[in-house]
């Protein structure tokens, strides 16, 4: 764990968060200014900076991630209307949290790209 890392400190519990999943690999929460109905983040448990840091030993760590945004689609009820999934990596992206997520969005009709 990275210890000024802001989620690190909310998979610990360190910092309160809106926890709506959490196995053995992986939290999921919901994000502080949600960009639509359904805005949620799933993050490793363990501390990745970005996609940019994967190594190949992280892949089912990440197909982990990706299975846990389809549940939880399924269980917010947005998974018949459809949803996106979002993995800013690096400054121009604008990801601001460097411990790798997937935004779970959806619960409205989108535009692509997003801008
Ligand atoms: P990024 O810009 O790195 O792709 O996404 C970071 C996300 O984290 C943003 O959507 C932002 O709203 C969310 N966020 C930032 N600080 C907090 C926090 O303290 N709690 C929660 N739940 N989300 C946060
Ligand atoms: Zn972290």
């Amino acid at each position: 764990m990275a210890d000024a890392c802001l989620f690190c400190r909310i998979i610990s519990g360190e910092i309160p968060g809106t926890i709506v999943f959490r196995d053995e690999q992986a939290t999921a929460f919901r994000d502080i200014n949600p960009a639509a109905p359904t805005h949620i983040l799933i993050v490793p448990n363990k501390h990745i900076d970005s996609v940019s840091a994967l190594e190949s030993k992280d892949e089912q760590l990440i197909g982990h991630l990706f299975s846990v945004a389809g549940q939880l689609a399924k269980s917010e009820g947005i998974d018949q209307g459809g949803y996106r999934l979002i993995t800013n990596t690096g400054a121009d992206a604008g990801q601001t949290v460097f411990h790798i997520h997937v935004h779970l969005i959806g619960g409205q009709r989108m535009k692509h790209p997003t801008g």
